[in-house]
């Protein structure tokens, strides 16, 4: 392959980006490829190579890059209509009552722009409502680039530390960081300062650091320990959101109803998104109903809701997630038997239309019994002890030949993955049985 043009490309925004790029994660090394369009499963760069995108934006791209005829017509007609007005629209509430109307939880929503926002707007929300500072996170979850949540635990749990320079220490001592999945520390956590905690924020699977499924029984217990100290289960679905469990989102699949949810991604149809959802008793605390501040000059944007909205409509009136789903099951068990073969001490995890193989270091050569679909945490599998089930279980895989050895070879066979060990893949509805053989012939050169 060719990279020419998107060396010089790079070349020029390195003076005028900074690091190049707008988000970190897309400075791949020694220098990204630079997209050129779209089209359907695939994008093509700037010196016109052609690669099988399983990045899909991040998680935005439900469909690809064509999206449904419906959606495209609501773009062109909203986009040219206004785009936007500082006054309400109609299709705000279009958009707010599909979501209500599926997701268990969620009876009032406020649409923000981008699922950073979202997450900031949910912890004030919370704080306020409870009158209590302390948010409790887990370690390698993700809540976007905000001050309460850009936090690693220290040597000594109770002491957060901010993980970028420029956060105060101040705000750290605000966040507790658990190990996701670990029952004892949680309660301990709750034991100690349940008095303190606003609220519980969690992924209900981690989606950017690994992928990790919760083990049986986790959210429960989370769910349990808020009610009993009063405080609030904050689900951040932005990335689950109508992916994982269909228009239910992750909280349905799970049955588990948190307090606030957050969303993002999906929600916007590919353009920028965030939302907070939950009942009207606590939402409306958001101004101008209640008095916690919160507002947005493109909140609510109309070509993103109209986008947004056809997205979950044409969703509700296809077969798209038994597609999606379908191929992601296919992905998985594909992965699985040829790490059978090559390597049998990585694990496949994710579900639904989300993928990852992460290059664990150990596991029982046993592949009898195992979750052939992707790792589901279950007890009675052999390789249940040896499994992800934290952030650090995830960091401790071989990160540097994931990214730096099989992303490479991914890439140059056409393959385009995650930049790194941590962020999911995304099927989408554009892909085809073919596609997923094609990625398999890759995977069997490169693993
Ligand atoms: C992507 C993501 C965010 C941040 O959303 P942005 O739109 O990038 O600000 C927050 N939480 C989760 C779970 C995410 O996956």
């Amino acid at each position: 392959m060719n990279h020419d043009r998107s060396r010089e490309l790079y070349d020029r925004a390195l003076s005028v980006l900074a690091g190049g790029v707008n988000s970190s994660v897309r400075a791949t090394r020694p220098y990204p490829f630079v997209i050129e369009r779209g089209d359907g499963a695939h994008v093509i760069d700037a010196d016109g190579n052609r690669y099988l995108d399983y990045v899909m934006g991040y998680g935005p791209l439900l469909y690809g890059h064509d999206a449904p005829e419906q959606v495209q017509s609501a773009i062109q007609r909203h986009a040219s209509q206004g785009p936007m007005y500082g006054g309400p629209t109609e299709i705000e509430v279009d958009h707010a009552e599909f979501v209500a109307r599926h997701v268990p939880s969620v009876e009032m929503l406020r649409f923000v722009n981008s699922g950073t926002e979202a997450t900031v707007s949910a912890v004030r929300l919370a704080r306020a409502y409870t009158g209590r500072d302390t948010i409790v996170v887990m370690q390698g979850g993700y809540h976007g680039a905000q001050e309460s949540t850009l936090v690693e635990a220290g040597d000594d749990p109770s002491h957060t530390r901010p993980s970028s320079p420029g956060i105060p220490e101040s705000f750290a001592e605000h966040t507790i960081a658990v190990p996701f999945n670990n029952e004892a520390a949680i309660r301990e956590v709750f034991e100690e300062r349940g008095d303190e905690i606003a609220a519980v924020l969690t992924e209900p699977i981690l989606a950017n650091y690994g992928i990790v499924m919760p083990v049986d029984g986790y959210h429960e217990t989370l769910r349990g320990l808020c009610d009993d100290h009063g405080s609030l289960l904050i689900f951040d679905e932005v990335i689950t959101g109508f992916r994982v469990g269909g228009l239910q989102c992750a909280q349905g699949k799970f049955g588990v109803t948190p307090d606030l949810t957050t969303f993002g991604k999906i929600i916007g149809g590919g353009f920028p998104v965030g939302a907070i959802g939950g009942p009207a008793e606590i939402v409306e605390h958001f101004t101008p109903s209640g008095d916690v501040f919160q507002s947005g000059t493109f909140s609510g944007h109309p070509v993103t809701m109209a986008a947004g909205n056809e997205y979950l409509r044409y969703a509700a009136e296809h077969d798209v997630y038994d597609h999606v789903n379908d191929l992601g099951d296919r992905l998985r068990s594909g992965i699985r038997d040829i790490c059978e073969d090559q390597a049998p001490e990585y694990t496949v995890v994710g579900t639904d239309s989300m993928f990852k193989t992460v290059f664990t270091r150990e596991a029982p050569g046993a592949f009898e019994n195992h979750c052939g679909g992707g790792c589901r945490q279950r007890e009675s599998c052999e390789r249940f002890e040896t499994c992800p089930k934290t952030g650090a279980d995830t960091a401790a895989a071989a990160t540097e030949r994931w990214e730096r050895v099989f992303w490479q070879e991914m890439k140059e066979q056409g393959i385009w993955l995650t930049a790194n060990q941590f962020e999911s893949q995304f099927v989408s509805d554009a892909h085809t049985e073919a596609d997923i053989e094609e990625t398999l012939e890759a995977y069997k050169e490169a693993l």
